[in-house]
């Protein structure tokens, strides 16, 4: 693998990461795929040796309570990281979390950060993002129908959510809810902090794939009934919702990406290693040409991937959004990963479908990836349309 794409101080610090998950990740997998209470223990002991090795939350700053050192880092350690899905849980830099403790970072006051992201970077709570509602095309966040509604110094929600990642015995939710109705699209919505254990808000799993998951592994219903909640949890302004939802989103999608990174690189290990290893018809499956095709194109789109992802990541450590940058490299990288994983499970032949590798689950995930945090057909959209925009204010399009 090319190394020369990080500075080398990164890539010393990503040694220690492949060497904690050779020793301590990649052997609990299987047990952790259980979802049993011994899981969830074995979690545990794993983020205190992940801590206790300087590993802990390489996505936030040290002033946060992290390690990390920008999106540029992130993305170097997530090579190693993202190869296992249980990973970014063990090292604390779990989606939604990340991304929730990202905007509390942002736009939390003193006492909410003190009360709810504190805990969550310390890894003492869990959260989800209330956005997606079952009623209403997701794509298109101005039909959003959650409602809350001002009562003295409370908020009164109801509403019905979906797709709450991890809200199965999580701590909190920062929900996405209307307002303020009648003003311009765009400023409708409120950002609001809600405890799960509020009287009014419900939470169930919904079976996807197949599987129902538990705690952190799970994606639920929401029910919001008559909750009330204070106003001061308020997160940014009264009407910010969108902003502070593409704020999150924009780096969230690119965290998606850097994961996914070290997915494609681990389905590409084991695929080549069994086309050498695989005989049929006379020799290795590794000699029959289809087979080199799949891991010609497969090495071609990871290296894309990967060099897509660094550009974006320095735009952004830079001070850019990298709007554009960000949506094309979500939809290549979600049909990336899709392809090099089907490949690398085909080369398995049967085997590819059981739990003798990792590649059938990483398959099921891999297929969220082109729907959640933005269908690619709204990307495709987003890029077209800005590079449009640019032609037709006669600046053209520069690829920087
Ligand atoms: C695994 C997973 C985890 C998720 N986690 C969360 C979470 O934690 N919190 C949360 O709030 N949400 C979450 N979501 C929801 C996700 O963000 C939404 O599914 C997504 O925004 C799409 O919304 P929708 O499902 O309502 O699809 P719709 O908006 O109804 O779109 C359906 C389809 O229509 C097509 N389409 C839409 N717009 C266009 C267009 N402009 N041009 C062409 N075609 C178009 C696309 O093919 C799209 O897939 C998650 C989803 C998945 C799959």
């Amino acid at each position: 693998m090319s190394t020369a794409l990080f500075p080398p101080v990164y890539l010393e610090k990503r040694t220690h990461y492949r060497e904690f998950m050779d020793k301590h990740v990649y052997p609990a997998e299987r047990s952790l795929d259980r979802e049993d209470d011994a899981a969830l223990d074995l979690i545990a002991a794993l983020q205190g040796k992940a801590r206790s090795a300087g590993l802990w939350a390489p996505h936030m700053p040290p002033e946060a309570g992290g390690t990390g050192d920008g999106f540029l880092y992130y993305a170097c350690m997530n090579e190693e990281i993202g190869r296992s899905y249980w990973a970014q849980l063990v090292f604390g830099c779990q989606a939604p979390d990340a991304g929730n403790a990202e905007i509390l970072h942002l736009y939390g006051t003193p006492e909410q950060r003190e009360r709810f992201l504190e805990p969550l970077v310390g890894g003492r709570a869990r959260s989800f993002f209330s956005m997606t509602e079952p009623d209403v095309a997701g794509s298109d966040p101005t039909l959003l129908r959650t409602r809350a509604v001002q009562d003295g110094d409370d908020w009164v929600i109801d509403g019905q959510k979906w797709f709450s990642s991890g809200a199965d015995a999580s701590t909190f939710g920062v929900l996405f809810a209307i307002t303020d109705p009648d003003a311009e699209p765009h400023r409708r919505g409120t950002m609001i902090l809600v405890p799960a254990e509020t009287p009014g808000v419900e939470i169930r799993p919904v079976a996807v794939m197949g599987h129902t998951g538990r705690g952190w592994n799970t994606h639920c219903e929401v029910s919001y009934t008559g909750v009330r909640v204070p106003v001061a949890n308020t997160l940014g302004e009264r009407g910010d919702a969108f902003r502070i939802a593409q704020k999150r989103l924009g780096p969230g999608r690119i965290h998606h990406v850097m994961r996914w990174l070290g997915q494609m690189q681990r389905a590409f290990d084991l695929m080549c290693s069994y086309a050498l290893e695989r005989e049929a018809f006379g020799g290795p499956l590794a000699e029959k040409q289809t087979v080199q095709n799949w891991i010609a194109d497969s090495a071609a789109e990871i290296q894309a991937c990967r060099l897509l992802t660094m550009d974006a990541a320095r735009k952004i450590d830079e001070g850019s959004e990298a709007r554009v940058e960000v949506s094309l490299l979500k939809f290549y990288a979600a049909k990336a990963l899709g392809d090099v994983i089907d490949r690398a499970v085909q080369v398995h032949g049967a085997r590819g479908l059981t739990d003798a590798t990792p590649l059938a689950q990483m398959a099921a995930h891999a297929r969220g990836g082109r729907i959640y945090d933005g269908p690619d057909e709204v990307h495709r959209m987003v890029v077209a349309r800005r590079i449009l925009k640019s032609y037709m204010a006669g600046e053209g399009w520069s690829f920087r």
